[in-house]
């Protein structure tokens, strides 16, 4: 049997500029992860949502509850009974598996989801799922000791498509359980019933609930869903947080009026207005360094017929950034690009803030792992935010989290067309794998 110190300083050694996965010498036993079994796992998961008589170029539609999601469940919790390793459920019907580690120890987490939007891919998700099933496998194999046991969760309900709820059931481990969440509709179907349909237990739904410290970390590999990494050519990202969001709700007044005999000077033109924000919106978040983002995603304009002048516009404006500076700075100047048009307009303009989140930051020693997983597999990385909402924004609030990015071929992602390749899916899992045996080394990140 080989330490993990000494598994550490070989990997360190040997792995320069060679792709870790395929790091496997006949005389010794670092645990690697099996590149092969994780594209296969990939592949038979997308049977389940699969296009009838589609291929897995077809995506899948394995929406949260639906028969795909039940099947699929069955399928990877047999998987893991394949493994050697106990799978759990919780009340949230979050499906968990641990394996190894010493006893008194907090574990370490790994995961990610199996649900998927209407118009899935395959690896939103997936990927960072079996990655997990690798990372414990390889440890198996490789008969490595850590001192924390290894745990692997398929959270339940990522994708906001059932009941308008994203990253639902991590959310509740994370202790953010309502009064009446679990008597929400849906598609005719109650939470609760939805729940009870995935093996989980509504009635009892507060024991899903964990607190600080029931682990030690929570790692996520994810592909990128945008083309950062694609176009910089660069195979891993490390994830610095996931963006928070500040939505405002932007009402425009003008006059309406007839569209024949108004002259254009004498007009208050509500859709022009409008415009004239979208592109402020599109300015605004453009003209200063960084990574913000400013979207104008909505608009309705009344009356909305060919020979009115419009007289009111109602349209939706949010930023989202890391920091919560910015974000505000991105308000303020909304607001006076607003009252600036709606003076050149002769219309009045009310922006109001419509809600906000925090953004949940990685853990900078979870970060620092990552980046010498990369390091030593010989790897390249960037830092860069999440756009996207994760189940590690959930488990950030009660462990120290980290996230793992690959390269999404194109930055497409909730498509059939969302790719990553093979081999960039074997490094994300490679890296994954080391950065669990770097934060095994550590009481606390
Ligand atoms: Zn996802």
């Amino acid at each position: 049997m080989i330490t993990r110190r000494s598994f550490l300083s070989m990997a360190g050694a040997s792995a320069l500029a060679r792709p870790a996965f395929a790091f496997r010498s006949a005389q010794s036993a670092a645990p690697t992860i099996d590149a092969a079994r994780l594209r296969n796992r990939l592949e038979r998961l997308s049977t389940h949502g699969r296009p009838f008589g589609g291929t897995f170029a077809d995506g899948v539609n394995r929406v949260a509850y639906s028969v795909a999601d039940l099947t699929a469940r069955a399928w990877v919790i047999d998987e893991i009974k394949g493994m050697d390793v106990v799978p759990r459920l919780d009340a949230a019907g979050n499906i968990f598996a641990r394996f190894g580690g010493q006893p008194n120890q907090p574990a370490i987490l790994v995961g990610s989801h199996i649900d998927s939007v209407p118009t899935g891919g395959n690896f939103d998700g997936d990927l960072g799922t079996f990655a997990a099933f690798e990372v414990i496998q390889a440890i198996q194999k490789a008969k490595i000791q850590t001192r924390h046991p290894i745990e692997m969760a398929v959270w339940a309900h990522e994708e906001s498509t059932a009941f308008g709820i994203g990253t639902a059931a991590s959310r509740i481990v994370a202790g953010d359980l309502q009064a009446g969440d679990m008597d929400k509709v849906w598609n005719g179907m109650k939470r609760s019933d939805a729940i009870r349909r995935i093996a989980g237990n509504p009635d009892q739904i507060e024991t899903a609930i964990r607190g600080k410290g029931t682990w030690h970390s929570y790692v996520e590999l994810h592909i990128e869903q945008g083309g950062t990494l694609d176009q910089a050519r660069i195979p891993i990202g490390i994830v610095e947080g996931i963006v928070a969001i500040h939505r405002y709700d932007v009402v425009i007044v003008g006059q309406v009026n007839h569209a024949g005999t108004t002259p254009m000077n004498e007009r208050h033109d509500a859709m022009v207005a409008a415009a004239a924000l979208t592109l402020g919106v599109n300015e605004i978040a453009t003209r200063r360094q960084g990574r913000q983002v400013g979207t104008v995603g909505r608009i309705e304009i009344e009356p909305n017929s060919p020979n009115v002048i419009p007289g009111r516009a109602t349209l939706s404006v949010e930023f989202r950034d890391l920091s919560e500076q910015v974000l505000r700075e991105l308000g303020d100047a909304l607001k006076a690009r607003g009252a600036a048009i709606a003076q050149g307009t002769g219309t009045t303009i009310t922006v109001e803030l419509a809600s906000t989140n925090v953004p949940a930051m990685a853990t900078s020693g979870v970060q620092a792992a990552i980046g010498r997983a990369a390091e030593a597999a010989g790897l390249k990385t960037m830092r860069l935010p999440s756009g996207a909402g994760h189940d590690a924004q959930q488990i950030a609030k009660i462990a120290p989290m980290g996230m793992i990015f690959v390269p999404s071929v194109g930055g497409i992602s909730h498509s059939p067309k969302e790719l990553t390749t093979w081999e960039d899916c074997a490094r994300g899992a490679d890296v994954l794998l080391r950065t669990v045996l770097e934060l095994d080394q550590r009481d606390s990140v």
